[in-house]
């Protein structure tokens, strides 16, 4: 069985006292969540004081992108030992908005998903189309060509490590969530997938996240599709009560 994981990706939003207000809001509710994992990602900035207010809590810490080397000149850039430094368990890589703003390419993506395993981060890697993508029919296609160069060189070993998230592009930060029909396709595609590429115990074992304007409201249905494992959420974790209701709709 695969526990559900629930992540919060807070994008440029929340400096130190805000985010720490957010989790302390949150682990107000938490004695009453569902036994899951639940995940923050804030700003490099405010990782700290988040850090510090989670410590020994139920809530984990991720980081929203790294870099693939361990140091040197890469100006405003962070590496995966700097964020084990500041309490990281997670990171996420290859988010849509890192892939369309600012030119990542699946090839950078999988250095980062190499560095992060080497180090001991536990990578979430988004895969997604866009809205012309999917009307082009390409979804499959698309997806495939990120997994497949995304993770290219993983060992089957360090697959138990990683976590996709499930991002239709058209789907974030727009309202517009898939249907379970859509999102539990590519879903099941990913598993197919996975399992033709490192086997089946990795694909049973993989957590395959759905991403894209998930709320409270329609978290439970998207949940309970057997091959959706859990949510990375952006605007809704930016309030507690949101977030919490995502959290107990995984019950
Ligand atoms: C995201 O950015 O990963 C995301 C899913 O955003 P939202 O929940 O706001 O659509």
């Amino acid at each position: 069985m695969r526990r559900i994981l629930i992540a919060g990706n807070w994008k440029m939003n929340l400096d130190p006292a805000e985010g720490t207000s957010l989790v302390e809001d949150l682990l107000d509710a938490a004695g009453g969540w569902p036994d899951v994992d639940v995940v923050v990602c804030p700003p490099f900035v405010t990782l700290p004081a988040v850090a510090e207010a989670v410590a020994g809590s139920p809530i984990e810490l991720g980081a929203q992108n790294m870099h693939h080397e361990d140091a040197g000149a890469y100006t405003a850039e962070v590496s995966a030992g700097m964020l084990l430094t500041v309490g990281c368990k997670w990171v996420i890589l290859g988010h849509s908005e890192r892939r369309q703003l600012f030119g990542e390419t699946d090839t950078g993506v999988n250095r980062k998903v190499k560095k992060a395993l080497h180090a001991g981060l536990l990578p979430i890697v988004c895969v997604g189309e866009t809205l012309d993508e999917r009307e082009a029919s390409r979804t499959v296609e698309v997806v495939k060509k990120q997994l497949r160069d995304g993770l290219a060189g993983v060992t089957v070993e360090e697959m138990n490590e990683v976590t996709i998230a499930y991002e239709p592009v058209w789907a974030i930060g727009t309202g517009k969530v898939a249907t379970i029909e859509q999102a539990g396709e590519v879903h099941e595609f990913i598993r197919s997938w996975l399992n033709e590429t490192f086997g089946h115990h990795i694909a049973e074992r993989v957590r395959i996240l759905y991403g894209g304007s998930v709320k409270p409201d329609n978290a439970a249905a998207l949940l309970a599709h057997p091959d959706i494992d859990g949510a990375l959420v952006g605007g809704a974790s930016l309030k507690a009560d949101l977030f919490d209701g995502i959290i107990r709709a995984a019950e």
